[in-house]
C-alpha cells in the first residue's frame, strides 16, 4: 500500500475484547496494531470492570498513544478500541475515538468505522431535545442515541438507535459488564467475530486482528446484526433488517489488510485473481509485470501468472516514510513520492513494463510513478489498475475525493492514459472485480464505480462534503507545514 495523498483512505478500525480474568485493555492494544493500517490519526481504548468504564486516547499511532503506565491502570476484563484516519476538519483529539458517553445508569463508549448520511437531521433533533455535544464526529450521535435508551438495556439501547441511523456503520459499544458490536443493514463496513482460546471473544474489522490475540475467527457478523457478550456468554440478535448486503467492494481491492478474510477469501488470494482477471481482460506483450508496492504485490502475481509474462519488483518503497502528502504544492508531493519509491533500475532499463496498481483517485501518484519507471530507462510503461474507474465520491467511510477531483470523473480512459504518460492504460470491469471475490454484484456496494448508491444519499450531503474537503486540506497544509519532511 504506497498510502499516498492520491489513494482513497479507509476512515477506522474498530476492535472489542472480552477476556475473562485477563487484562482485556492491552489485548486491545495488540489486536489495534493490527488494524493501524485503517486509519493513524489517532488511537483509543475503553475498558470496562464491571463497574464503570474507563478510557484514554490521543492522538498519533497505537505504539505512541499507549505505554506500559497507560496500560496497567486500564484494568478489566473488557474493552473496545478504535484507531481513526479523519476526513473532516477535525483531527483533532476532541473527535478522537472511542467516544465516551456518561448516564445516570451508567457510562458506555462507542467506536464506530463508516459514515452516516443522515447527521444532520439526527443531529438538529438531538440538539433541539437538549443534547450538547462534544465533537463533530457523526460517532457521537450514535453514542448519544445509544445511551438515551441505556436504561432498555444495551441491546435494546443499541437496536434502538440502528432504526434511526442511515449510512455505514460498523460499531464496537461497550458499556460497564456488556460488549456489544453491530453493524449496518447493508453490512457496508466489515464486522467479524472470533473467539479466544481459553474463553472469551474479539469483535475486529478484520479478521488481521486475530492473529496477535491468539483468536479463532468464528464468522462475519450479517448485515444489520449484532452481536452481545457478556460474562454469560455470547449471544447473536438481528438488530435491524437487511434489505440486501452491499459490502464495500473497495475493501477486498486495496483497504483490508491481504492476510484478512471477507466473504470467506483471504484476500491476498483474491487480489491476485483480480491480477489474472484484468491480464485476461488487457493483455498486452511486455518484457516484465512489475506492482507497486506493496498493495500492487499480488495482483501482478496473478497478471504474472495469467500472461505468462515474468513477475519483477522494479521498485523498492522506503518503511520509514508513510505520507507524500507532505506539502500541498506540486513540486513537493512529487519529492514525497521519490523519497518513498525508489526504481530498480537494473531491473527496468531497456523493458516494456506492466505496471500493477489498486487504483487511481485523482491519477497524481501514478503519474509520478510512470515518470519515475521512464527516468529509470523503461521502454514502455503499461499501466494496468485492479480498481475498476472510480467516478463516483463515497459517502460510506471512504475518503477519496470529492466527484470533480476524480479523474475517471473527468477524463476518458484515453484521456487518463495521456495524463498519466502511460504506454498503454486499462482498468478491471467491475465483473472482473466481482468475479474474483467469489460472489455476485448483488453483494457489493459499487456505488463509486457505478454510481448506484445502495442507501440514497441527500443531495446536500456531497456539498458538505466538498466544503470539509476543502477546510482538512487547509488544516492538512498547516499541519504539515509544521512538521519536518524527515518526521515520519
Ligand atoms: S462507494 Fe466505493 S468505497 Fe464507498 S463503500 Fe461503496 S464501494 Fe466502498
Amino acid at each position: 500500500m504506497l498510502g499516498s495523498g492520491d489513494h482513497p483512505k479507509e476512515e477506522c478500525g474498530v476492535l472489542g475484547v472480552y477476556a475473562p480474568d485477563r487484562e482485556a485493555a492491552r489485548l486491545a492494544f495488540f489486536g489495534l496494531f493490527a488494524l493501524q493500517h485503517r486509519g493513524q490519526e489517532s488511537a483509543g481504548i475503553a475498558v470496562a470492570n464491571g463497574h464503570r468504564v474507563r478510557m484514554h486516547k490521543d492522538m498519533g499511532l497505537v505504539s505512541h498513544v499507549f505505554n506500559e503506565d497507560v496500560l496497567r491502570v486500564m484494568d478489566g476484563d473488557m474493552a473496545i478500541g478504535h484507531t481513526r484516519y479523519s476526513t473532516t476538519g477535525a483531527s483533532v483529539l476532541r473527535n478522537a475515538q472511542p467516544v465516551f458517553c456518561q448516564s445516570l445508569v451508567g457510562d458506555i463508549a462507542v467506536a464506530h468505522n463508516g459514515n452516516l448520511i443522515n447527521t444532520r437531521e439526527l443531529r438538529a433533533e438531538l440538539e433541539d431535545e437538549g443534547e450538547v455535544f462534544d465533537s463533530s464526529s457523526d460517532s457521537e450521535i450514535i453514542a448519544r442515541l445509544v445511551v438515551r435508551n441505556i436504561q432498555h438495556g444495551p441491546e435494546e439501547a443499541v437496536k434502538t438507535a440502528m432504526r434511526r441511523l442511515r449510512g455505514a456503520y460498523s460499531c464496537t459499544v461497550l458499556t460497564p459488564k456488556t460488549l456489544i458490536g453491530f453493524r449496518d443493514p447493508h453490512g457496508i463496513r466489515p464486522l467479524v467475530v472470533g473467539r479466544l482460546e481459553h474463553g472469551g471473544a474479539v469483535i475486529a474489522s478484520e479478521t488481521c486482528a486475530f492473529g496477535p490475540l491468539d483468536a479463532q475467527f468464528e464468522r462475519e457478523l450479517a448485515p444489520g446484526e449484532m452481536v452481545i457478550v457478556g460474562h454469560d456468554g455470547i449471544r447473536y440478535a438481528q438488530g435491524a433488517p437487511s434489505p440486501r448486503p452491499a459490502m464495500c467492494l473497495f475493501e477486498f481491492i486495496y483497504f483490508a489488510r491481504p492476510d484478512s478474510q471477507m466473504y470467506g477469501r483471504l484476500l491476498y488470494s483474491v487480489r491476485e485473481r483480480m491480477g489474472e482477471n484484468l491480464a485476461s481482460e488487457y493483455p498486452i506483450d511486455a518484457d516484465i509485470v512489475v506492482p507497486v508496492p506493496d498493495s500492487g504485490i499480488p495482483a501482478a502475481l496473478g497478471y504474472s501468472r495469467r500472461s505468462g509474462i515474468p513477475y519483477r519488483e522494479g521498485m523498492t518503497k522506503s518503511r520509514y516514510i508513510h505520507r507524500t502528502f507532505i506539502q500541498p504544492d506540486q513540486p513537493m508531493r512529487e519529492l514525497g513520492v521519490r523519497m518513498k519509491l525508489t526504481p530498480l533500475v537494473e531491473h527496468i532499463q531497456g523493458k516494456r513494463i506492466i505496471l500493477v496498481d489498486d487504483s487511481i483517485v485523482r491519477a497524481t501518484t501514478t503519474t509520478q510513478i510512470v515518470k519515475l519507471m521512464f527516468e529509470a530507462g523503461a521502454k514502455e510503461v503499461h499501466v494496468r489498475i485492479t480498481a475498476p474507474p472510480i467516478t463516483h465520491p463515497c459517502f460510506y467511510g471512504i475518503d477519496m475525493a470529492s466527484r470533480g477531483e476524480l479523474a475517471a470523473a473527468r477524463m476518458t480512459v484515453k484521456e487518463i492514459e495521456r495524463h498519466l504518460g502511460a504506454t498503454s492504460l486499462g482498468y478491471l470491469s467491475i465483473d472482473g472485480a466481482v468475479q474474483a471475490t467469489g460472489r455476485d454484484r448483488d453483494h457489493f456496494c459499487l456505488a463509486c464505480f457505478n454510481g448506484d448508491y445502495p442507501i440514497a444519499v441527500p443531495s446536500d450531503v456531497e456539498a458538505r462534503r466538498s466544503e470539509k474537503r476543502q477546510d482538512v486540506g487547509q488544516l492538512a497544509a498547516v499541519a504539515s507545514a509544521q512538521r519536518s519532511l524527515f518526521d515520519e
